[in-house]
């Protein structure tokens, strides 16, 4: 056992976090064969109106793991992010997501569909970003106005001029942003009135007890005031209940996301039609 550890002196020191960064090691060297050998996937999980009618789709990104079964993207994107993964991640999602959203371009009762792609600061940051997607746009033929790029506060902390023009840039072609995990980040209200947005996502953190907590109900309030204010849209994420629907409507939020009305599920299982 201590000749396995070999030099690593943290063995002699706390053999728990031995273990851990073992088990991490592992699951980062599994990750590096995810992508190549087909094991990850999209999910999405539609975005519905104040009738329940789907308006949007997010997507979700799952790996399906030959041993430990799906594993959370809560627990591999960070390890992604941290040794670049997940730039080549990242597009592989975009490929696909694009190519989806070309096929429902074709179709007249998909084609209103607008299709939300979690993006990470690590990728977005990449010198090649916004050719990147321009050109994914182009070979799949997916309408660019019907691309959302999700994008977090955490983007703005550094180079923020650098992302507002790029994300200019994209704008002109007609991709549309979303600040997604509104009001977990560290950042401040101040570039939300530089940033070319369109969607305020609300964190599902502050949705799952505005009923019961009367701080979240005042952030979640005014977070979608705010929203209305500045023209944008205003998504409600993590709706469990119709409790809390019934709540965000009364508050003026018009379109929600979560498990009251779906899953994320792979394309086969979805019911997209109104
Ligand atoms: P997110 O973008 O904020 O996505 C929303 C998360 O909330 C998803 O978790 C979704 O499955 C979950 N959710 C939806 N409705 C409900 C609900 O009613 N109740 C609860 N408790 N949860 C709900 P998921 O799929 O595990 O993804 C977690 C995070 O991983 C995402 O948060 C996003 O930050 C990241 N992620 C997922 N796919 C990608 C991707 O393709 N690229 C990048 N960079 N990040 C991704
Ligand atoms: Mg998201
Ligand atoms: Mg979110
Ligand atoms: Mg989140």
């Amino acid at each position: 056992q201590a000749k396995a550890a070999g030099r690593n002196t943290l063995a002699f020191f706390d053999p728990d976090m031995q273990v851990r960064l073992q088990a991490r090691a592992r699951l980062e060297a599994d990750l590096r064969q995810a992508l190549p050998k087909g094991e990850l996937r999209l999910y999405y999980q539609p975005q519905v109106d104040a009738r329940g009618r789907p308006v949007g789709v997010e997507a979700l990104l799952r790996w399906m793991h030959p041993v430990r079964g799906q594993v959370s993207p809560g627990e591999f994107i960070p390890l992604a992010e941290e040794n670049r993964l997940i730039v080549a991640i990242g597009y592989w999602v975009l490929e696909q997501a694009c190519r989806q959203l070309a096929a429902w371009a074709a179709d007249p009762a998909r084609s209103a569909l607008s299709l939300s792609v979690n993006v990470s600061p690590r990728q977005f940051r990449e010198p090649d970003f916004v050719e990147r997607v321009l050109e994914c746009l182009e070979t799949t033929g997916a309408p660019a106005n019907r691309l959302k790029l999700e994008v977090t506060e955490s983007l703005f902390l550094e180079g923020r001029e650098e992302a507002r023009e790029r994300m200019l840039r994209l704008r002109e072609y007609g991709v549309r942003f979303s600040l997604d995990d509104f009001g977990t980040g560290y950042s401040s209200l101040a570039y939300l009135k530089r940033l070319p947005l369109d969607q305020l996502k609300i964190d599902q953190s502050f949705v799952c007890d505005l009923l019961e907590d009367e701080a979240s109900g005042a952030i979640v309030a005014s977070t979608i005031a705010l929203a209305q204010r500045l023209r944008l849209e205003v998504v409600a994420e993590g709706v469990e209940n119709e409790a809390q629907r019934d709540w965000l409507l009364a508050h003026g939020c018009r379109t929600f996301q979560g498990y009251l009305f779906a899953r994320p599920a792979p394309l086969e299982a979805l019911e997209l039609d109104a």
